[in-house]
């Protein structure tokens, strides 16, 4: 029979009670108790949803990161926090957070927050482990041993879930650069430690995550893990290897021999796999299939999955299992909870609860026959139907407008040099033209009036009078402290993305579609089903009214198609270039329009480009090629007097600089302050031909910045960069600062500009 289990389970909760429960502890306004409380009671509640499988994960719940557990289970903490001696849940959420100094000096000095980054291609982030060649590993099977014996209490069928030793290890930062590699042995011997732990307390199977196997490894990389599946198969569980995400491609002979009971992978992102991986297994060992997609939130086509899956039940029998293709982490939990989303885009869709209801429904197929099921499959059927014949997902005109697509779309109609030329004869700016990324502090005032217009407490003309009061106020900051470009601040804008989805055809929007980012930090990314239109224009009035208020240029503000998908749900039905290129043309009408109404700089935003890369660097060349494709369709179509912006929020450019400049953005902003402009060394070794602005400040911080930092930063900046091409900029937007950082700040960075020009 069939085996049906389950990877992971959201933890936030379907309501988010996890986040709010976390930030009550650490405001100090809830008690520890009061916190555990909660942990407990979302545990119960998702291993109840979960009851009907037959192994249930354990260990997958987190107070604030599954990667940040394994650290403490491993005893890897870092050096920093070692001699703590208050609780350990404090100390787990020092190293998660860190502490300010400032508030801190008293107590414990502060502390400096774990390092963050994205957990393979997923929107999620994970604390990063730290080794140096002195890490030791003491385990601490404690928190794990609490949840299994609470899960035992319970009558759950436990799974427990770790992530892997090799994974670990890999995606750890050894921060006196030695060599990673030379750990292993001695982690070996905790994890065998724990998992003879786990076998003491009855447990059969282990899950044992090891997603790195979908990445390019080396030589040295794959011997790590036969060394350590050989070492580990001594100890007195059965181990299912567990990878998610991506293809195995040269890695799929590496997992198929390790002497593991099981494997588990990913049927969806790894489907070439599967073939392959079927003749090399041997037929001992258990083969776990991913055949709901753990990352989107589209209904699974089960007659489809079935015609697929009957004949390799019949060639695999006991030894098949089937469960979703990675942790259900990645999706929203219940849609049942949705009350305001469209019936009819809502009958397409299944979040996390509905996705385990999808794997009874293939588990009763396979076990009794789809007679048992038909209902079900019948109402499944028909829904996808529905989907694929639907009006609201195609729109004819759309598909001609995509066809009809040619390579001088892209095209700006002359080179660079002469397109800055004209733009510097009409814009007229000083050397080291000053700007700021585009959003000003979104107040207190400003999210009322948002939220009581939603409410409908304030009517559309009350509304909009208001935030036309605050582009005001911010056009009035802005000339005051001189600077040369203007921006209207963003007040009207909840969030980049949202803000052009809800005026877009072909997205809708739930209510609790809430997915983990880290910690207790939750985003909630708009559901992209349909072909895309623009209605009407989106952005053109209130940047009218800001122009009309300065004799200054003010840069049209919009977000880049490659930035729309990326932080979208997006289509299952079609492939994700389409999807961009679609939005490409929506915002390439808005920039069109924004020129027309006489708007002379526009800056498009694509915050997000970098996070589309793929898994494996060999594919990363066809993403970049679209992406870029998508960003040229959007910007390209304007006169040459018009200028171009362009803003990424991140500090890695050497591997995708080519595809940076491609871009042919006329200006670029980037971050760099806090890699005190080292990250132009990619920009210089390249000779990137455009305009750049590198940060001169970290917005993330309070902090105000000095004149004379900047100044130096910019000095800095000009041995890489020639002068004449640098613009002067924050690394951000500053929504989320006060106005009374941002002013000083600004303050600063324009006098910074000044005392530059008097120096050339
Ligand atoms: N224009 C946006 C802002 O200033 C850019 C935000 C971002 O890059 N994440 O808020
Ligand atoms: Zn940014």
């Amino acid at each position: 029979m069939t085996i049906v289990h389950n990877l992971g389970f959201p933890r936030i909760g379907a309501k988010r009670e996890l986040k709010f429960a976390l930030e009550s502890y650490w405001q100090g306004a809830s008690s520890r108790e009061a916190l555990l409380a909660t942990g407990a009671e979302l545990r119960q509640r998702h291993w109840q949803h979960q009851a009907g499988l037959d192994l249930v994960p354990v260990g997958d719940f987190s107070f604030y990161d599954q990667v940040l557990d394994m650290s403490f289970t491993l005893g890897n903490l870092p050096e920093r926090v070692h001699d703590f001696h208050g609780d350990a849940l404090d100390n787990y959420f020092r190293v998660a957070r860190g502490r300010s100094v400032e508030e801190h000096a008293a107590c414990c000095g502060g502390v400096a927050a774990g390092e963050m980054t994205k957990w393979f291609d997923t929107n999620y982030h994970y604390i990063v482990p730290e080794f140096s060649a002195g890490t030791g590993f003491q385990l601490d099977a404690s928190r794990l041993l609490a949840q299994l014996a609470e899960a035992k209490a319970q009558g759950v069928k436990a799974k427990p879930v770790l992530i892997g030793p090799v994974t670990y290890l890999a995606l750890g930062k050894a921060r006196d650069d030695s060599d990673k590699l030379a750990l292993l042995p001695s982690l070996l011997s905790a994890y065998s430690q724990l998992l003879d732990t786990l076998a003491a307390q009855g447990v059969e199977w282990v899950q044992i995550d090891e997603p790195v196997l979908v990445t390019e490894l080396d030589t040295d990389w794959q011997h790590a893990f036969n060394l350590s599946y050989h070492q580990l198969k001594a100890c007195r569980v059965k181990i299912l290897v567990a990878t998610y995400f991506g293809q195995l491609q040269d890695n799929l002979y590496l997992l198929a021999n390790l002497p593991v009971a099981g494997v588990h992978v990913d049927a969806i992102n790894g489907h070439d796999d599967i073939r392959p991986l079927l003749n090399l297994l041997p037929d001992h060992k258990v083969l776990s299939l991913g055949i709901i997609n753990g990352r989107n939130i589209w209904k699974t086509d089960l007659n489809q999955v079935l015609d697929w899956l009957e004949p390799l039940a019949e060639r695999l029998g006991e030894r098949l299992w089937i469960a979703p293709s990675c942790s259900l982490l990645h999706v929203p939990v219940d849609l049942d909870s949705e009350q305001t989303l469209d019936a009819e885009i809502k009958s397409w869709l299944a979040f996390a609860l509905q996705k385990l209801d999808e794997l009874q429904v293939l588990a009763r197929a396979l076990r009794e026959g789809r007679v048992a099921v038909k209902d079900e499959l019948a109402a499944n059927a028909a829904a996808l139907a529905a989907r694929r014949a639907s009006p609201r997902v195609h729109h004819p005109a759309v598909r001609q407008a995509v066809a009809a697509i040619d390579a001088s779309l892209g095209q700006r109609n002359s080179a660079y040099a002469q397109r800055a030329a004209e733009q510097a004869a009409l814009l007229k700016l000083p050397a080291y033209p000053t700007t700021t990324i585009g959003s000003f502090p979104q107040t207190a005032e400003i999210r009322q009036a948002r939220s009581a217009f939603k409410a409908g407490q304030l009517d559309k003309g009350a509304y909009q009078a208001a935030m036309r009061a605050e582009i005001a106020r911010s056009v009035r900051e802005q000339e005051a402290l001189e600077l040369d470009v203007l921006v209207h601040g963003e007040a009207e804008r909840n969030d980049m993305v949202e803000y052009f989805g809800e005026q877009l055809d072909g997205y809708a929007f739930s209510q609790f579609g809430w997915v983990q980012s880290y910690g207790s930090r939750c985003v909630k990314p708009p559901i992209l089903f349909g072909d895309i239109q623009r209605p009407k224009a989106m952005t053109v009035e209130w940047i009218s009214y800001a122009q009309s208020l300065t004799a200054k240029p003010m840069k049209g503000m919009l977000t880049g198609p490659v930035t729309m998908l990326n932080w979208s749900f997006v289509r299952d039905d079609q492939p994700r270039s389409v999807s961009c290129t679609q939005l490409a043309l929506a915002i390439r009408a808005e920039v069109l329009d924004l020129e027309r109404a006489g708007v002379q700089v526009i800056q498009i935003d694509e915050a997000a480009l970098r996070e589309g890369l793929p898994l494996r660097q060999s594919q990363w060349q066809a993403y970049l090629d679209w992406a870029v494709a998508s960003f040229r369709l959007s910007a390209n179509g304007v006169a040459d007097r018009t200028q171009i912006h362009t803003h990424m929020c991140y500090s890695e450019f050497n591997d995708i600089i080519a595809a940076i400049a491609d871009m042919d953005a006329d200006v670029i902003t980037i971050e760099t302050a806090r890699s005190a402009m080292e990250l132009l060394d990619a920009f210089e070794h390249f000779k990137y031909p455009n305009q750049i602005g590198p940060g001169v400040y970290d917005i993330h911080t309070p902090n105000i910045p000095s004149e004379r930092h900047i100044v130096q930063l910019m000095r800095k900046a000009a041995e890489r960069v020639p002068a004449e091409r640098l613009w002067i900029n924050p690394d951000c937007g500053l929504k989320t600062r006060q106005w009374a950082e941002v002013l000083p700040a600004l303050a600063n960075m324009v006098a910074a500009a000044k005392t530059l020009r008097l120096a050339a």
